[in-house]
């Protein structure tokens, strides 16, 4: 490869990061580069493992040691050396949404914006003295509301959270919220001293008493009879009998409450909280805000009601005030009303650009996906100033119907026409077209991928032999020919209504491939990934979600009512299957083996050796997580942690086991003429000939390699997989299992991170499901996929608001032909 001595070039010399085979090259600066090739061959490991982790390395050892734990350090890559690099600025894709919850309008800084416009330039009631910037965020003290500090909500409890069972007596614990055991017959004793009829059906009770009963502040004493009856207690207190004790009576409510925050144990808490619901702050109605920072407006709006408006809204009122009024006194309160305004109007702009209107500042970022918040944070950079630096991107077209495209695009010029240097991990075609300079790694995945097919401008690619990008670009090929498949039935949503679909009617075609469409925000993953999803979970009893459950704490506003019904199909589907780009597993100790269930195979092959049995070796033994045969030392890990002060992490292979895993007297024992740790070394290619004569596990070993896995190892830790990895494991672990085709495999955006030529593959496996009657539904905005499928729902027209309906059901001929559609004139392309 020629490499020049100009200085505006970045040169890599010798990297080996993951699976780089010592490559070197030139990149030049200020400039688009996209990196392409197929999933797995490198491209990330090259723009971020190398590119991105040695100018964040180089910049943190410029930083105090304090500071440097603030980062989420990358590990130091393998590199010889790189030359000419500037500082760099990663928008990387955090697959799985983010963890640290903030807003739309906190990391586009607008709602910084906006309080310093309502402080300086709001319309204050009369009397009302200036507040300051501050005062406008609930995260303050001095603006927080006092009631709700600053959360919108608060916990309540109701008659019906506490009294579940209202046919029930108090004698049968009406009042579940109460204490359990004596306290709660104590309760119970002091109502009766006090002439309650605790043995009449809780609903039965005037309503004055069970309000009181429940929500009283008063804890009056009285005393109490243990073991008598009502009417024994009445006749004791009739003649002042002495009483055993003397009672103090605490309602309900106050009682939850009290419990709520006083009490030690966990235990306790989480019993009371079960009867608390959280409701809307009954003083600032959810705003959040002190009611003086309410009463600031601006267009007779105020903050709250302005950050909940969609940008393209915000877009109309600001772009008004941008403009210097004609003809009126500058006061200066007008003054800064519009100057603060065009800087508002000109952010959002961006966003608008980007695709991301319909969104408002108060939607909490782990309710966007990746892609939508990459989007975000690439227009935010936009207006930052920066120049002379590389920005990092990890497949910003995700998500982002092809309409959209043109618009990324232009963004990426304007950082770029601003002296920066914008390198791109991308799949997109029309992203690929417009690099001013392409690396293209390769040839395949994995240990056959990891060198440098290409480095420069499009022109010129199209000699490059053996690279699957060129062939796509080039040779504009047309997809196969594709017969349209019969539905063999109908699934019926009615009244559908979740985020901005309302009421929506949509029937999917069952035993055939239907691909959900329209642009960004149009309402696809509501209808498909959570409404359909929950209902026919809920239909057929399963659990949507077994692996993630409660780890990311999901937001309480997340927790929503399902609405809707399926009214037909039902009986015809014994199965739902999610396949999403998740982790197949949280830690080292899931890798491909395990998950598919590969590993239980081949470890009852082991304890069938004759020395296995001869040392009465069960399966149990050739585990890593269990203890009878693994390293006791790093307990099956492989490697240990070595903690360095202010330093990352770093993992060392084992000294004990040398990396393998296992106790020595486990590794004695050999298959073929293999232990067990070099059987979870074999990538699937070669596992698939040392395995060839054993039916069972060659066949889960070859559809791991039809699926485009074959590069992978068995012992691939899950954390070591990217997320379309991931995802293809778990469609070949489905297609391992017999197809009674009777399930319906819903996927959301699967081609994210895919090359077309994997997108190609993934298409085979589809194509398999659906063949054997199973129903398959998709969300998609890839024109490969929505040209092959069977059935087109198309929702919009627009984003947000002006989305959320159906537009348009058909066949994607149809579809193509369609006078409006924004997908049409995309489509046309990809159909014979
Ligand atoms: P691409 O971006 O082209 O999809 P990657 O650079 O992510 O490919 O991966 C290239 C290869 O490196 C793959 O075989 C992948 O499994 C492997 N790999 C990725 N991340 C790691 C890691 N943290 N440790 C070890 N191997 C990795
Ligand atoms: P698509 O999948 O077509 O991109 P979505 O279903 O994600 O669209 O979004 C449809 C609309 O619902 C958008 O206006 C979006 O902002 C809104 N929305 C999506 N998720 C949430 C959420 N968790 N909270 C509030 N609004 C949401
Ligand atoms: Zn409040
Ligand atoms: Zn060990």
């Amino acid at each position: 490869m020629a490499m020049s001595k100009d200085n505006n070039m970045i040169r890599v010399r010798g990297a080996n990061t993951h699976n780089l085979k010592d490559v070197s090259l030139d990149i030049p600066r200020d400039q688009l580069v996209v990196f392409t090739g197929v999933s797995g061959s490198g491209k990330s490991s090259l723009a971020f493992g190398t590119l991105y982790a040695e100018a964040q390395r180089r910049y943190l050892d410029s930083v105090s040691p304090y500071a440097r734990r603030l980062f989420n350090q990358m590990s130091v890559p393998e590199v010889d050396s790189i030359d000419g690099l500037p500082p760099a600025v990663a928008l990387q894709q955090q697959r799985g949404g983010s963890s640290t919850r903030s807003s739309v309008g906190s990391v586009t800084t607008l709602s910084n914006l906006l309080r310093m416009l309502f402080s300086r330039a709001g319309d204050y009631p009369k009397n009302q003295s200036i507040i300051y910037a501050e005062g406008f965020s609930p995260n303050t003290p001095q603006g927080a509301c006092e009631k709700c500090h600053g959360l919108g909500s608060v916990f309540e409890v109701t008659e019906k959270t506490m009294v579940p069972d209202d046919s029930l007596t108090i004698r049968e614990r009406a009042v579940a919220s109460w204490p359990l055991a004596w306290q709660g017959q104590n309760q119970r004793d002091i109502l009766v001293s006090m002439g309650y009829n605790v043995d009449i059906p809780w609903r039965e009770l005037p309503k004055k008493q069970r309000d009181w009963i429940l929500f009283t502040d008063e804890t009056p004493s009285a005393p109490v009879y243990p073991g008598l009856s009502p009417e024994q207690t009445v006749k004791a207190i009739a003649r002042n009998q002495p009483p055993d004790y003397m009672g103090t009576f605490i309602g309900a409510k106050a009682y939850v409450f009290k419990t709520f925050s006083t009490t030690q144990s966990a235990l306790m808490k989480k019993r009371v909280s079960q009867y608390m619901i959280s409701a809307t702050c009954p003083l600032c109605h959810g705003k959040r805000l002190k009611k003086e920072s309410l009463s600031v407006t601006f267009e007779g709006k105020d903050i709250a009601e302005i950050s909940r408006l969609p940008m393209l809204a915000l877009a109309e009122i600001f772009g008004k005030h941008s403009k210097t009024p004609a003809g009126k006194t500058q006061t200066e309160k007008n003054i800064i009303r519009q100057r603060i305004s065009s800087d508002i109007y000109a952010r959002i702009q961006v966003m608008l650009d980007l695709g991301l209107g319909y969104l408002n500042l108060e939607r909490s970022t782990p309710t966007l996906s990746p892609g939508e918040l990459q989007r975000l944070r690439l227009a935010t950079q936009v207006h930052s100033n920066l120049f002379g630096v590389v920005y990092v991107l990890d497949e910003p077209s995700a998500g982002l119907h092809p309409a959209d495209t043109r618009a990324l695009l232009h963004i990426l010029d304007k950082l770029k026409a601003a002296g920066n240097s914008i390198f791109v991990v991308e799949h997109e075609l029309e992203v690929i077209r417009h690099a001013d300079w392409i690396v293209d790694v390769g040839p395949e995945a994995g240990e056959n991928g990891g060198h440098i097919l290409y480095s420069g401008p499009l022109k010129g690619f199209n000699k490059i032999k053996g690279s699957h990008t060129s062939a796509f670009l080039f040779q504009n090929k047309k997809p196969a020919d594709h017969t349209l498949r019969n539905p063999n039935g109908m699934l019926s949503l009615r009244g559908a209504s979740r985020h901005n679909l309302k009421n929506v009617d949509a029937d999917f075609p069952l035993g055939v491939v239907t691909c959900v469409t329209g642009i960004s925000g149009s309402g696809k993953s509501s209808l498909v990934s959570q409404v359909l999803v929950e209902l026919l979970a809920a239909s057929l009893g399963q659990k949507t979600d077994p692996e993630i459950d409660n780890q990311n704490d999901a937001p309480v506003d997340e927790i929503l009512p399902i609405s809707g019904s399926i009214t037909s199909g039902l009986e015809k589907i014994s199965r739902l299957v999610v396949v999403d780009q998740r982790p197949i597993g949280r830690t080292p100790r899931s890798n491909l083996a395990t998950y598919t269930g590969l590993f239980d195979h081949v470890r009852s092959r082991f304890a069938n050796t004759p020395l296995a049995k001869k040392r009465k070796y069960d399966a149990g033994r050739f585990s890593f997580n269990v203890a009878k045969g693994r390293c006791p030392h790093c307990q099956g890990e492989g490697f240990v942690m070595v903690e360095l002060l202010f330093l990352p992490s770093v993992y060392t292979p084992c000294p004990t086991c040398g990396g393998t895993r296992y106790q020595k007297e486990t590794l004695e024992v050999t298959y073929k003429g293999k232990n067990i740790s070099e059987v979870l070394q074999m990538t699937v290619e070669e596992a698939c000939n040392f395995f060839d004569e054993d039916p069972q596990i060659y066949r889960a070993l070859d559809i791991l390699r039809e699926v485009g896995l074959g590069y992978l190892r068995l012992g691939q830790a899950a954390t070591e997989l990217s997320g379309g990895e991931a995802q293809r494991i778990k469609l070949a672990t489905e297609l391992q299992k017999s197809q009674k085709g009777s399930s319906v495999y819903v996927l959301d955006e699967p081609t994210t991170g895919l090359h077309p030529s994997d997108v190609e593959r993934l298409l085979v496996q589809l194509n398999t499901l659906a063949d054997a009657g199973n129903t398959i539904i998709l969300v998609e905005h890839d024109m490969q996929v929505i040209a092959q499928s069977d059935w087109i729902i198309d929702i919009g027209p627009g984003a947000g608001d002006q989305g959320g309906k159906i537009v348009f059901t058909g066949t994607p001929e149809d579809l193509a032909k369609h006078p409006s559609s924004k997908t049409a004139p995309f489509l046309k392309d990809y159909l014979r």
